[in-house]
């Protein structure tokens, strides 16, 4: 087909998910390409924290009961909606960085063996992993990329299930495989996959993923961790807190861990983020994560096509993969001048992606609020504003949050 506005549109018009656009906020004119860094706040996001704030008002302490299952009820929509999980695997809470810390700690407690990620995991994981496994005293291997595993005896490996920079899907089910026949158990990092991919955990024994990307929860929303049935008994909660204690009233002399996976929980659960992550999943679910996924896959094979039709002439390169069951929702273009191109996309062209060093520009096509029409009308802007050298009037200097 022809590239042209109106193929967009017809685009548009034929897609089944067109109408849950309306569902969110869309102040501003702007062309966001970056929900998968934040995403947009659903209307109902808005309801449903005024709620809180009713409740809270009339119930004072006593809205603690409701409240207080919302971790283990957020969980359980993330659960059995998004990532292919059992009933009582998944929870909600604590951000992503302190969730693999506690899971990777639980896993080295559990079995000898060195951990392994790779140099291109996104810095929190790389960092958490690597201080698990000093204060463990194990050996932390970084390989160049999810795939082959070292030959030695391995306790942990842990990738991202979609990379952060480059966008590329791992083989979940070979690499878990992998994984096992090291002895090792497998940790998934779902931060760019969850609300995009239709994430099968499978054999999977361990998880964290994050909340205000692709799943709308907003800016710091609880993050959530997934543990495998047949682990829960076994591993064990290195921030053995309150909420986590069998019988918490009680007010007990010692810990005694919840059997499930409640155990997994620490502290006071942040209930506003709580009860916006829940409203963001909700509306992922009523979607549906098998049809949000082919919209993600339709999304960015057509801003692959265009990147050929109009970039690639212009310098750019095209760092996703182009197999599409090997990609998540966002696509990433490498050129030399990726930064200031970034900087004149949203300081004179009215979009709004994000960079990532050292030279990649990433566009986010969040699958519930992004139209055809703004993947043409994003990478037709790209396309206008460097033939005219426009970025060239941008300075070189990098801004504190890119
Ligand atoms: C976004 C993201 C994180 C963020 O971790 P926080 O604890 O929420 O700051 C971690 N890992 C990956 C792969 C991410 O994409």
């Amino acid at each position: 087909m022809a590239v042209s506005r109106e193929d967009a549109l017809a685009r548009d018009a034929a897609d089944p998910l067109a109408g849950f656009r309306e569902r969110f906020e869309l102040a501003g004119d702007v062309i966001y390409v970056d929900g998968n860094s934040l995403g947009r706040p659903p209307k109902a996001t808005g309801e449903a924290l005024a709620a809180l704030h009713e409740r809270w008002a009339t119930r004072l302490v006593a809205g603690w009961s409701e409240w207080i299952e919302l971790p283990l009820a957020a969980g359980e929509l993330i659960g059995r909606e998004l990532i292919g999980a059992r009933p009582g695997e998944t929870l909600a809470c604590d951000s992503v960085t302190v969730n693999l810390f506690k899971l990777a700690t639980a896993a080295l407690d559990d079995r000898p063996g060195a951990v392994v990620t790779d140099r291109g995991n996104f810095p929190t994981d790389r960092y958490v992993l690597a201080g698990v496994a000093e204060r463990a005293g194990r050996e932390y291997i970084e390989i160049d990329a999810p795939g082959e595993l070292p030959d030695t005896k391995l306790a942990l490996v842990s990738f991202s299930h979609v990379d952060y920079r480059s966008g590329a899907l791992a083989d979940m089910a070979a690499i878990t495989a992998a994984a096992h026949a090291r002895g090792a158990l497998m940790l998934w990092d779902l931060c760019h996959s969850v609300g995009a991919v239709d994430v099968k955990l499978g054999e999977a024994d361990l998880a964290v993923g994050c909340t205000y990307k692709y799943l709308d929860g907003g800016p710091g929303a609880p993050a959530f961790l997934y543990v495998r049935t047949d682990h829960q008994g076994r591993l064990r909660n290195p921030i053995q807190g309150w909420f986590g204690q069998r019988d918490q009233f009680a007010m007990g002399p010692a810990y005694d861990p919840e059997p499930g996976i409640a155990r997994f929980l620490s502290g006071t659960p942040p209930i506003a983020g709580l009860v916006a992550v829940q409203a963001g999943a909700e509306l992922v679910a009523e979607a549906g994560i098998a049809n949000v996924a082919a919209k993600a896959r339709a999304l960015t094979a057509y801003a692959i096509e265009l990147h050929d039709a109009w970039l690639a002439p212009l310098g750019f390169e095209l760092v996703t993969p182009r197999d599409e069951l090997r990609r998540g929702a966002h696509v990433a273009l490498a050129h030399d001048e990726g930064w200031r191109i970034c900087r004149a996309l949203i300081e004179r062209a009215g979009v709004l992606p994000d960079f990532r060093e050292p030279n990649v520009v990433r566009f986010g096509f969040s699958p519930l609020d992004t139209r055809f029409a703004d993947v043409f009308d994003a990478l037709d802007r790209a396309r206008d504003l460097v033939a005219r050298g426009v970025h060239l009037e941008l300075p070189l200097e990098r801004a504190r949050v890119t």
